[in-house]
C-alpha cells in the first residue's frame, strides 16, 4: 500500500469511492472521460490519474478528504482541490483534542443564544462555539449546499467544515452512545 484516501464522512461514501476508483469506465460520474491506459503509463500512474480526476469532480470534490502517501519514494504529483491536504507518512490515530478543555461556552458566538448538544459546532483550534446553522449560513457559498471551509469568526483560525464535524462527533460520542440527529439533517430543513 502506497497511498490512502481517508476522512470519508461514512463507510458507504468510502466504499462508493473505492468502487468508482476501480471502475472508472462504468462509473456514472467518470465514464465520460478517457480511461484508455496510455502507453507511457504504468498501473499506479493510471490509478493516480483516475484518482486525481475523482477528487476534482462532484460529489467527491466537496468531501473533506485527506490524501496520504504512506511511502515518499512512490509519491506521484497530484493536484487535489485546495481544501484537501496531502500528507506523508503512516496514518496516526486522531488525537483527543477535546479532552483537555473542560469548559466550553454555552452561547453561540454569532447569535448569542444558547447552544445545545444537537445543534452545536466548535472551531477545532480554540473551541469557539457556534450553532451549526449560524456558522453554515455564514460559510456556505451561493452555489454550494454544504460549507467546505472558512475562517473562525471568533478566533480567526482557518477551519475545515469536515474537521469540525468530526471533532463534534468525537465530543458527543465520548458523552453518550446515543446517536444524535445527523448534522446534515439540520441543513436540509432550511
Ligand atoms: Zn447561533
Ligand atoms: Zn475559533
Amino acid at each position: 500500500m502506497i497511498l490512502c484516501i481517508h476522512n470519508f464522512p461514512n463507510r458507504i461514501a468510502g466504499l462508493r469511492f473505492e468502487w468508482a476508483w476501480q471502475n472508472p469506465k462504468i462509473s456514472v460520474r467518470l465514464k465520460m472521460y478517457d480511461w484508455q491506459k496510455k502507453k507511457t503509463e504504468n498501473g499506479v500512474q493510471f490509478q493516480i490519474r483516475v484518482l486525481e480526476r475523482m477528487l476534482n469532480v462532484p460529489p467527491w470534490n466537496k468531501l473533506p478528504l485527506t490524501i496520504q502517501w504512506l511511502r515518499s519514494e512512490y509519491k506521484i504529483p497530484l493536484v487535489p482541490p485546495l481544501h484537501m491536504p496531502i500528507a506523508l507518512g503512516p496514518i496516526e490515530e486522531p488525537s483527543e483534542i477535546g479532552d483537555t478543555v473542560t469548559s466550553r461556552e454555552t452561547n453561540c458566538t454569532l447569535c448569542h443564544t444558547t447552544v445545545s448538544e444537537d445543534n452545536n459546532i466548535y472551531c477545532v483550534h480554540n473551541q469557539c462555539t457556534f450553532h451549526l446553522i449560524c456558522l453554515a449560513d455564514k460559510w456556505v457559498s451561493k452555489t454550494d449546499i454544504l460549507p467546505v471551509s472558512g475562517t473562525c469568526p471568533k478566533c480567526g483560525t482557518p477551519q475545515l467544515w469536515g474537521e469540525m464535524v468530526r471533532f463534534r462527533n468525537r465530543l458527543s460520542k465520548s458523552k453518550s452512545d446515543i446517536p444524535s440527529q445527523h448534522w446534515s439533517d439540520q441543513l436540509s430543513q432550511k
